[in-house]
C-alpha cells in the first residue's frame, strides 16, 4: 500500500542528491547529482524520485504534491538558465530520462528536446545563430521520440519517412538533409503522429513534459521491462526515477559532437582510453549506430581542449568511484558536458584484472577486490574458449544461454542426434525451439542451438541443468527441419555441416573453431605458476583466491567417487570428500556379482555374493583414502534402488523370447526377468532405496561398512591416515539410523581394534521428515550432510528428471521462480528445512558437524545461504570447488547477504 502525503519530497535538484541515493534517485540520477557536486560540468536539472513512480503505478495517477514540486523545480531551473521552457524567442529545452536502481539497458525510455514546438523551433534557430538546420533537426527528433515512446506510434513509420527523405535527396547520410528537407520531414512526422494518435502533436511545452514523465513511469511496466527484470532477478516494485536535464546540443555543427567512453577496457581490464565519438550528432545516434563513430582518440585532433578536459574528468571519476566508470558526454560548440556516468559493466576477465589493478594502485583493499568479483564470473573463466582469429566471423548471434564452447555436425532431430552420437560424432542439435521430446537429442549433443526463445526457454533451462553449451534465440537463423537445413545470411547449412557455438557470447560460427583451454584452469591444475606468468588474469585470480581462502569460514569439499576425481579435486583446493557414492562400485564387470546378490535364493548364495564384492569395494576405498591423505572422506552407503543394476525389462523380455525361439537354456534370463518384474516400482525415487535397502537386504550395508573400515586400517598400517565418515542415505526416522548404526559399530569395533582408526557415523538429511525431526536424529548421528537434490525434490514434490524437461521453462517464464530450485537453493522452503535441521540438530548435539553435498554446494548464491545458516562445509563437483572457495570467502566478508549484481 502506497501512502502519499503533501509533505513527501518527490523532486530533488541535482545539487541535493549523491551517489548513495540510488534507491531514491535511480542510478542515473544519483550519479548526475554526484558529478554535479564534484563540480563537473553537468547540465542543470532535477530528478523525480522512484517513490513518485511507485505511487503513480499503484494508483494510476500522479501523487498529490508532485505537480507543484515539478513546477517549483522547473521555475528554479528556468531562473538559473535565464530561459523559459519552450519560450518562443529563447527556449529552454530539456530531456526526460528514465533511470532505475539497476541499469536495464534499452528497456526504458528517454525523450530529448522537450519544449520544442512550431514557434520555439524558430527561437532555437535564432539563438543558434540562424542555424535552421539544427533547429529543425532537433524538432523532428522530438516528434519521433515523443511519438514513439510517449504515444506508441510505430517507430518504423518515422524511420521510413526519414529514409524516404534521404532517398529523394539521393543520399544515405542524415547530414546531407538541409533545413528545408528537415522542415518537410517535420510536417510528415506530424501527419504520422496525428494519424496514429487521433490528435495533433502537443504544442504546449508543459504538457509535453508531463506526458513524457508519465510515459517514463509507465515504461517500468512495459512487457520487455518486466521480462528483463524477471530474468535478471530485479524486484518488480522498485519503479524508475525520472531525470529532467537541460538540453545541450552535440548537433550544432562540426565543433559539436557526442560520445561514450570507458576509463579502462571493459573487455580485458587493460588501462587506456576506450570510447567512440561522433561529430555533429545527438547522443542517441552513437548508441543506435546510425552513423559510423570514430575512436575517442580522434577527438584529440578535433578539439584538444575538450579532449584533455575529458581525460582529466575520467581520471577524477575513477579515483572518486574507485572503479571502472563508463560515461556519456556531449560537446556543444567546444564546451564539454557530462551527461552520465556509472560504474561500468565488464567481462568476467576484466572484473578480476581491474580488481587486482585497483589493489595495486592502492585504491581498494583485498576485501573490496573480493567483493567485486563473483563465482559466476570465475565459472565463466573456467570454460574452454574458442581460439578466434580473423578467419572466423560469427554468422549469427543469439543469447548465451548456457556457457561453454562446442563444435559439431549439425542435426535437426533428436533421433539423428542420438544416431550420430552413437557413432562417436560430436553433434550440435539445431531446432527452432526445443520441447520435451528433444531430451534424448539434447543429452546426445555437444551443444544446442535454437533460433527462438530466451534465457528461460526450454532449451536454455534444460541445457543449464545438464551443463551443456547452449545458444538460444539466434533469430537470424531460419531453421527448416523437414529439409534438414538452416539458412543464415544468405548461406545454407545442411545436416552434417560443422558449426561452432559459444554459450557465453551467444555467437555462432561456421566450421570448426579450435578451442583453447582456460588459463585459469591451468593455474588451478598447477601447470601455470602465478608468480611467473605475465598473464594479468591468472595473477589477479591467484591473488583474490588466496584472499578468499584466508577469509572464509566454510570448508570446501568435493564430490568424488574415484581416486582420479579425488586427485583432481585436491588440486582445485578441495579439503576432503563430502560425498563419495558407492554405487559405481557395483557397475561394469561387477554387475554379475550384483545380479547374483539379487537372485540369491539361499542365505549362502547371498553371503557368497557379498563376500565376493567385499575385496573389490575395499580396494576402491584404499585408493580414495590414499589420495585424500588424512582429509575427511564421507562415504555414502548404497543409495539407488537395486533394479537399476539389472537390465531393462523390455530388453530382458526380448532376450528371453529370442533364446526360447532358438531352444536355448533361458533359466537365468527368466530368473532375472522375474526379479525385474517383482522389483518394479511406480515411483523408484520414493521406493526401496537408501537406508531402506540396508534394512531389508541382510548383510549389504554390513559388507560396505566392513570394506570401509578394513580399507582405513590397511592405509593406516601402511603409514597413511584415513578419516572415513560413513553416511547413511535417505533416513527419515531416528530408528532407521539407530538400527544401522548398532550393526555398523559392532563391525567397526571388530575391524579397527587398536589400529587407532576412527570412523564417524552420520546421516544425510534429504527427506523432509528428517529435517523436521533433526533433534531426535542428531542423538544417533555424528554428523549431518544435507542432500539438497532430494530435499528439493521431496520438498517441492517433483522429480527432477521429469520436471526440468517438461515444464520448468514455463514456470520460469511465468516467474513462479526466478531460477530453478535445483540450480540455486530455494531459501524460503527447502532452505527453511535446512535451517530447522541445523538449529535443532545442534541443540541436541552441540558442535554437530554440518555439511551439504549436492550441486547446490557449488552454486554461488546457495553458498552464501549455507554460510549464513552456519554449516561447516559445502561439497560440490571438482570443477565447482574454486567457485565455492571464492563465494565462501565472499560470504565471510559480506554480512548483509549476497548482492552479486
Ligand atoms: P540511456 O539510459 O538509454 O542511455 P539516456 O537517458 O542516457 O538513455 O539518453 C539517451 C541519449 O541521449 C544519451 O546518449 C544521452 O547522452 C543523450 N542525452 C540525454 N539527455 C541529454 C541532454 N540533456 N542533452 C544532450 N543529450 C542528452
Ligand atoms: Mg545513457
Ligand atoms: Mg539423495
Amino acid at each position: 500500500m502506497v501512502t502519499t502525503h503533501e509533505t513527501d519530497k518527490y523532486v530533488y535538484d541535482f545539487a541535493e542528491g549523491n551517489k548513495d541515493l540510488k534507491d531514491l534517485l535511480g542510478g542515473k540520477g544519483a550519479n548526475l547529482a554526484e558529478m554535479t557536486n564534484l563540480g563537473l560540468p553537468v547540465p542543470p536539472g532535477f530528478t523525480i524520485t522512484t517513490g513518485a513512480c511507485q505511487a503513480y503505478l499503484a494508483t494510476g495517477r500522479e501523487p498529490d504534491g508532485l505537480a507543484g514540486q515539478i513546477e517549483a523545480h522547473l521555475e528554479a531551473l528556468e531562473r538559473a538558465m535565464g530561459r523559459r521552457l519552450g519560450d518562443p524567442q529563447d527556449p529552454l529545452l530539456v530531456s526526460v530520462r528514465s533511470g532505475a536502481r539497476f541499469s536495464m539497458p534499452g528497456m526504458m525510455e528517454t525523450v530529448l528536446n522537450v519544449g520544442l514546438n512550431d514557434r520555439s523551433v524558430v527561437g532555437l534557430s535564432d539563438q543558434a545563430g540562424q542555424n535552421d538546420r539544427f533547429a529543425w533537426d532537433s524538432y523532428r527528433r522530438l516528434i519521433q521520440m515523443f511519438g514513439k515512446t510517449v504515444c506508441e506510434v510505430p517507430g518504423e513509420e518515422f524511420e521510413h519517412a526519414l529514409d524516404e527523405a534521404k532517398r529523394a535527396k539521393g543520399t544515405h547520410d542524415d547530414l546531407d538533409l538541409d533545413a528545408d528537407d528537415l522542415r518537410g520531414l517535420v510536417e510528415t512526422y506530424k501527419k504520422i503522429f496525428a494519424k496514429h494518435t487521433g490528435r495533433e502533436f502537443p504544442q504546449e511545452p508543459r504538457e509535453q513534459l508531463d506526458l513524457a514523465i508519465r510515459a517514463v513511469f509507465e515504461s517500468w511496466n512495459a512487457e520487455r521491462a518486466i521480462l528483463y527484470r524477471r530474468q535478471e532477478r530485479i524486484p518488480a516494485d522498485l519503479g524508475t526515477a525520472v531525470n529532467v536535464v537541460t538540453m545541450v546540443f552535440g548537433n550544432l555543427g562540426p565543433d559539436s559532437g557526442t560520445g561514450v567512453a570507458f576509463t579502462r577496457d571493459p573487455g580485458s581490464g587493460a588501462q587506456g582510453i576506450y570510447g567512440d565519438y561522433l561529430a555533429n550528432a545527438q547522443g542517441e545516434d552513437v548508441v543506435a549506430g546510425i552513423r559510423n563513430t570514430v575512436p575517442l582518440q580522434e577527438l584529440e585532433r578535433l578539439d584538444k581542449t575538450s579532449y584533455d578536459q575529458l581525460l582529466d574528468i575520467m581520471a577524477r571519476l575513477e579515483g572518486h568511484y574507485q572503479d571502472l566508470c563508463d560515461i556519456e558526454f556531449t560537446i556543444e560548440r567546444g564546451k564539454l558536458w557530462m551527461l552520465q556516468t556509472r560504474v561500468g559493466k565488464r567481462t568476467a576477465a576484466a572484473a578480476f584484472v581491474i580488481a587486482g589493478q585497483l589493489v595495486d594502485e592502492g585504491l581498494i583493499d583485498l576485501d573490496e577486490a573480493l567483493h567485486r568479483v563473483n563465482g559466476a564470473q570465475l565459472a565463466q573463466l573456467m570454460f574452454p574458449r574458442f581460439q578466434l582469429d580473423h578467419e572466423f566471423e560469427a554468422v549469427a548471434r543469439g543469447i548465451g544461454a548456457s556457457p561453454g564452447a562446442a563444435s559439431g555436425a549439425v542435426v535437426f532431430t533428436s533421433a539423428r542426434a542420438v544416431e550420430l552420437a552413437a557413432e562417436g560424432k560430436s553433434v550440435i542439435l539445431v531446432r527452432r525451439e526445443t520441447n520435451p521430446d528433444d531430451l534424448n537429442g539434447m543429452i546426445a549433443a555437444q551443444g544446442i542451438l535454437t533460433s527462438r526463445g530466451g534465457k528461460t526457454s526450454h532449451a536454455a533451462v534444460v541445457a543449464r541443468g545438464m551443463g551443456k553449451t547452449c545458444v538460444s534465440g539466434a533469430d537470424e537463423i531460419e531453421v527448416n527441419v523437414p529439409a534438414k537445413r538452416f539458412n543464415v545470411g544468405g548461406r545454407t547449412v545442411s545436416e552434417g555441416d560443422v558449426v561452432s557455438i559459444d554459450g557465453t557470447t551467444g555467437k555462432v560460427y561456421l566450421g570448426e573453431v579450435p578451442v583453447t583451454p582456460s588459463e585459469v584452469v591451468q593455474y588451478f591444475e598447477g601447470s601455470l605458476d602465478p608468480e611467473r606468468t605475465d598473464d594479468a588474469l591468472v595473477r589477479a585470480v591467484h591473488r583474490i583466491m588466496t584472499h578468499a581462502d584466508a577469509r572464509r569460514r566454510l570448508a570446501v569439499r568435493t564430490n568424488a567417487d574415484t581416486g582420479a576425481d579425488a586427485a583432481r579435486a585436491r588440486r582445485f583446493g578441495a579439503e576432503g570428500i563430502g560425498l563419495c557414492r558407492t554405487e559405481h562400485m557395483f557397475l561394469g564387470d561387477r554387475r554379475e556379482l550384483v545380479e547374483r546378490l539379487i537372485l540369491a535364493a539361499t542365505e549362502t548364495e547371498r553371503t557368497d555374493a557379498l563376500a565376493a564384492l567385499l575385496p573389490l569395494q575395499r580396494q576402491d576405498f584404499v585408493e580414495i583414502f590414499r589420495e585424500m591423505a588424512g582429509l575427511p572422506v564421507t562415504v555414502r552407503l548404497i543409495d539407488p534402488p537395486l533394479h537399476e543394476f539389472l537390465p531393462p525389462l523390455e530388453q530382458l523380455a526380448v532376450n528371453v523370447a529370442v533364446a526360447q525361439e532358438r531352444g536355448e537354456d533361458v533359466a537365468k534370463e527368466e530368473a532375472l526377468l522375474a526379479a525385474v518384474r517383482r522389483m518394479h516400482e511406480e515411483n523408484p525415487m520414493l521406493g526401496l532405496r537408501g537406508v531402506r535397502l540396508g534394512l531389508v537386504i541382510p548383510g549389504l550395508f554390513a559388507m560396505q561398512v566392513r570394506a570401509i573400515a578394513e580399507a582405513a586400517v590397511a592405509v593406516t598400517r601402511d603409514g597413511g591416515t584415513a578419516c572415513p565418515e560413513i553416511m547413511v542415505p535417505l533416513v527419515g526416522a531416528v530408528q532407521e539410523l539407530e538400527t544401522v548404526r548398532a550393526e555398523a559399530e559392532k563391525i567397526i569395533a571388530e575391524v579397527v581394534g587398536d589400529s587407532g582408526v576412527e570412523v564417524l557415523i552420520g546421516t544425510m538429511i534429504e527427506v523432509p521428515r528428517a529435517a523436521l525431526t533433526a533433534g531426535q536424529i542428531a542423538e544417533a548421528a555424528q554428523f549431518f550432510s544435507f542432500g539438497t537434490n532430494d530435499l528439493t525434490q521431496m520438498g517441492w514434490g517433483f522429480s527432477r528428471d521429469d520436471v526440468e524437461g517438461a515444464f520448468f521453462w514455463r514456470y520460469l517464464e511465468l516467474g513462479i521462480f526466478g531460477i530453478s530450485p535445483f540450480e540455486s537453493i530455494d531459501r524460503d522452503g527447502v532452505g527453511r528445512l535446512i535451517r530447522i535441521a541445523a538449529e535443532e540438530g545442534r541443540a541436541a548435539r552441540p558442535g554437530l558437524k554440518l555439511g551439504v553435498c549436492g550441486e547446490h554446494g557449488g552454486d554461488p548464491d546457495s553458498v552464501h545461504f549455507f554460510h549464513e545458516v552456519g554449516l561447516d562445509y559445502v561439497s560440490c563437483s571438482p570443477f565447482r570447488v574454486p567457485v565455492a572457495r571464492l563465494e565462501a570467502g565472499r560470504s565471510a566478508i559480506e554480512t548483509t547477504g549476497s548482492d552479486s549484481r
